[in-house]
């Protein structure tokens, strides 16, 4: 019998704890699935997500080691500004305070990394997951809850609908 499952589901996610800020909110109009069990998601959050049944409810905390890590220092690095030059001109759309940007290292890796500050000749960014170092407060409801198609086991991803994609 497979162990995987596809849920859908409506939930609050805040940072910290149960009176955190919001970061996320799903909900049960516009609910999202889940392929749960498959090793995709964040371990703790699949176990608690996994034996439930419809309309059963959940509030639980991951830890932030069991989540996104600690923030890492290494990761918030200085960049000289030439390299956001395009076409010769200085891309200063992009060089905004705050700003996510999708960058890529020198083997073509993608990382999202945000702006922190613009220098003379630097900016500096933070290439930590946003949620790095944060405990993850989940609050939500089971919508529906069904096994898995071995399509959708091999392929990965939930399928919606009768073709699947
Ligand atoms: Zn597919």
């Amino acid at each position: 019998m497979s162990e995987i499952k596809v849920v859908s589901l409506s939930y609050e996610l805040r940072k910290g704890g149960p009176e955190g800020e919001i970061v996320e909110s799903v909900e049960s109009d516009k609910p999202v699935q889940f392929l749960v069990g498959a090793g995709r998601l964040i371990p703790r959050f699949e176990d608690n997500v996994k034996g439930l049944a419809n309309d059963e409810a959940f509030e639980f905390t991951v830890k932030s080691d069991e989540a996104y890590g600690p923030v890492n220092e290494k990761a918030v690095v200085d960049l000289p500004k030439d390299i956001f030059m395009v076409d010769g001109q200085l891309a200063e759309d992009l060089l905004e305070v705050g700003k996510v940007l999708n960058m890529q290292d020198q083997e073509g890796n993608p990382h999202r990394g945000q702006v922190m500050e613009v220098g003379e000749e630097s900016v500096k960014m933070d290439f930590n997951h946003p949620l790095a170092g944060m405990d993850l407060h989940f609050k939500g409801k089971v919508l529906d809850s069904r096994e898995a198609t071995p399509e959708e086991i091999s392929h990965g991803h939930v399928h919606t609908g009768k073709d699947g994609h």
